[in-house]
Order: C-alpha cells, then sequence, then structure tokens
C-alpha cells in the first residue's frame, strides 16, 4: 500500500484559533508566594492528602514546587501515559491531578471509583480546544474505512468517537501496529505530531489541523544560530514542533524520552525544544549537565512564549490546597460517554504494559 498524507486544510478555522489564543491570553496565574506562605501551604498540603487519603499526579510541566511535593509525599510526576497509569493502579480514594483537564478526564475514565480532582478545572489545552466532538466526528464520517487514531490531549467525547487513544509515548509502536494489520487511519488533533509518525512508518493518513501553542512556537533559524554558538550541544525536541525544527533534533520523542536522553547521554549540553517544566526532573536527574531551552516566536531567538504552557502554569499550592480543602475542581463524566472513551483508552494502557512502555499492574498505597 503506498503512503499518503491527506491535509485536512492548512490549519483549523481562523475563528476558532483566534478563540484558543485569546483564552490562552486570559489565563490568570497564580500570586507570587514567599518561602515562608508556601512552607506554610506545603505543611496544609500534607495534612489534607493523609486525612483524604490522596495523592498528587503531576505533571513534568507544572510548577517545580508541585512537582516536588507529589514525589516527597507518594504521588508521581510522569507524562500523561504514566500519569494515567499510576492513577489506575494508585489504592488512593482522591487523585489531585496536576496538570490540564484531559488528564483529570482520563483519570476519571479509568478510576470512576476515586474521587478526581484538579487544582484548575479551566486548565485547558489547544489540543483539546481546537478538535470539538461534533466537527471531529462529521470529519470521521467523511472516512468510515479508516481507523480512528487521537492523541491523549483531547475530550473524553473525542476519546469516545476513537478507535485508539495514543499518547507520544506509544504513538509509534501503535500505529506500527496498526499498519502492519493494513489500516489506514485519521489522525487527531496535533498535525505536527501526526505529520511526525506518518514520515516514521509511512502509514496512509488523513490528519486534523491542531496544534500546541507552545510547541508550535519553536524556531528553526533561530535554533539553527544557536547550534552554531553550541556546536557539541544535543538537540532534543518533542514530536509536538514544527516538521522543521524536528529535522534539526538529536534526539526526537516524548518528554520520558527527552529526560532519559539527558540522563544517559555522555554529552554535557542540551537544547530542549518543549515546555521547560521539564527541566526541575532533568536538573534532578543530572544536576551538573546544562541545559538550554530552544528559541521560541520572535526573530533572533528572542522569547514570545517563553516555552512555558500557561495552562500548566495555572496550577499552583494555593489552588492545589484549596481544591483538596473543600473538593472543587472535582471532574464528572456521563456515564455513557465514559464507558466508550475507556474502550479505547484501556487498548492503550494494555498494548503499553504488553510492550514494557509503561509499568505493569502493581497497586500503590495512598
Ligand atoms: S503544552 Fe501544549 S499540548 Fe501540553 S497542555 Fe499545553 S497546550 Fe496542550
Amino acid at each position: 500500500m503506498s503512503s499518503q498524507t491527506i491535509n485536512l486544510a492548512q490549519s483549523i478555522p481562523i475563528e476558532l484559533a483566534n478563540s484558543i489564543n485569546n483564552l490562552a491570553s486570559s489565563v490568570v496565574l497564580p500570586a507570587y508566594l514567599t518561602e515562608r506562605e508556601k512552607a506554610l501551604l506545603v505543611k496544609k498540603i500534607k495534612k489534607l492528602l493523609k486525612e483524604k487519603k490522596a495523592q498528587i499526579v503531576a505533571h513534568y510541566y507544572v510548577d517545580h514546587d508541585l512537582q516536588a511535593l507529589a514525589e516527597e509525599t507518594g504521588g508521581k510526576v510522569a507524562d500523561s501515559l504514566e500519569m494515567a497509569n499510576f492513577g489506575a493502579q494508585s489504592s488512593a480514594s482522591t487523585l489531585v491531578v496536576c496538570g490540564v483537564k484531559f488528564m483529570g478526564e482520563t483519570s476519571k475514565m479509568i478510576s470512576p471509583e476515586k474521587t478526581i480532582l484538579m487544582p484548575d478545572i479551566e486548565a485547558t489545552c489547544s489540543l483539546d480546544k481546537g478538535c470539538p466532538a461534533d466537527e471531529f466526528r462529521s470529519f470521521c464520517n467523511q472516512y468510515p474505512e479508516h481507523t480512528v487514531v487521537v492523541y491523549a490531549n483531547t475530550s473524553v467525547e473525542v476519546k469516545a468517537i476513537a478507535d485508539w487513544v495514543v499518547t507520544s509515548g506509544n504513538a509509534l509502536e501503535i500505529v506500527n501496529h496498526l499498519k502492519k494489520q493494513g489500516k489506514k487511519i485519521i489522525w487527531g488533533p496535533d498535525r505536527h505530531l501526526g505529520s511526525w509518525i506518518q514520515s516514521e512508518t509511512g502509514i496512509e493518513m488523513i490528519l486534523w489541523q491542531g496544534q500546541c501553542i507552545v510547541h508550535d512556537e519553536f524556531q528553526v533559524f533561530e535554533l539553527q544560530e544557536l547550534k552554531k554558538l553550541n556546536p557539541r550541544a544535543k538537540v532534543l525536541v518533542h514530536p509536538e514542533s514544527p516538521a522543521e525544527v524536528v529535522e534539526l533534533a538529536d534526539v526526537v520523542g516524548s518528554t520520558r524520552v527527552m529526560i532519559e536522553a539527558v540522563q544517559t547521554m555522555p554529552d554535557q549540553k542540551f537544547i530542549v525544544a518543549t515546555d521547560n517544566g521539564i527541566f526541575w526532573k532533568m536538573k534532578q536527574l543530572a544536576p551538573h549537565k546544562k541545559l538550554i531551552v530552544a528559541p521560541t516566536g520572535g526573530k533572533d531567538g528572542h522569547c514570545i512564549s517563553c516555552a512555558h504552557c500557561p495552562w500548566m502554569a495555572i496550577n499552583g499550592l494555593q489552588n492545589l490546597h484549596d481544591c483538596l480543602l473543600s473538593g472543587t475542581g472535582e471532574i464528572f463524566l456521563e456515564e455513557t460517554i465514559r464507558l466508550r472513551a475507556l474502550r479505547s483508552i484501556n487498548k492503550m494502557l494494555d498494548f503499553s504494559r504488553k510492550k514494557g512502555l509503561i509499568a505493569k499492574k502493581e497497586v500503590k498505597k495512598a
């Protein structure tokens, strides 16, 4: 079968793109806290976690105070794949998901008996927002013979439409598996990740045209200049970045792959093209290595977006404390939709466990 990618359009409709940008720029970030205020909040959060038999599950992109607290209290810091896996195996009755909403929804899909809280339920994702379920369903209906593969960064309604859910940590393996079965796929919503997967696997693919507002900002010319200034640095790129940026990479992969590269490669300097929240974990595992953030929007390496997701940045110690104290930010899902979406999530988790991409089942105590 010949490989082919059909680009549905150059981008999602301009009105939708504008509304996503407006949403991102209207985010209200947590107020500055002194070290004393932080210490007091950490103490109160630890007490609440014990009282409520709760654990924190934090993404690599959230504030380092939250990542440190998750680890200190027996929770987990991970990519979205391991976050989902940890939630499924945890014996906690409450999980506080520090990340964005689709991560909280995935936890609830897998663990409906648990209370799933988020410090701010408005923490969304441009990929999720850029793929409304009704439009995506109509799109898929035009290609009934295609297998629908969606990225985890989507709503529960979009996951309910999908045959498979993937993350950047398992997308290549799952799509290769589908290719061996002779499948053609619809891919949504990230166009850059989709193009990369297509070029790596050669599968026939129809692409939805969403994008991550953070990774889409990485700039090819400025990265070339930075490489010239740092000729010995290795370049690590997340595949949600534009293809021209990916082409400059020494390593392309998920957050987990990038962290492992910093930890295990002998090189001392790395230029990193992903959200800079990941630096905390990289520095923890490889404290002597030098990390440079890849240049984002604007000319001459000038930073506009600063490589940090506004919705990940909403998560802070204060709203984490408040959601635990008063139960705000709880995720609820409609049961029929949850069960439909769960099929594709479970397929992904089972596949990933079999392939050793995530830990096998083992219950984590709260
Ligand atoms: S970094 Fe990009 S993909 Fe991740 S949550 Fe933010 S907008 Fe979504």
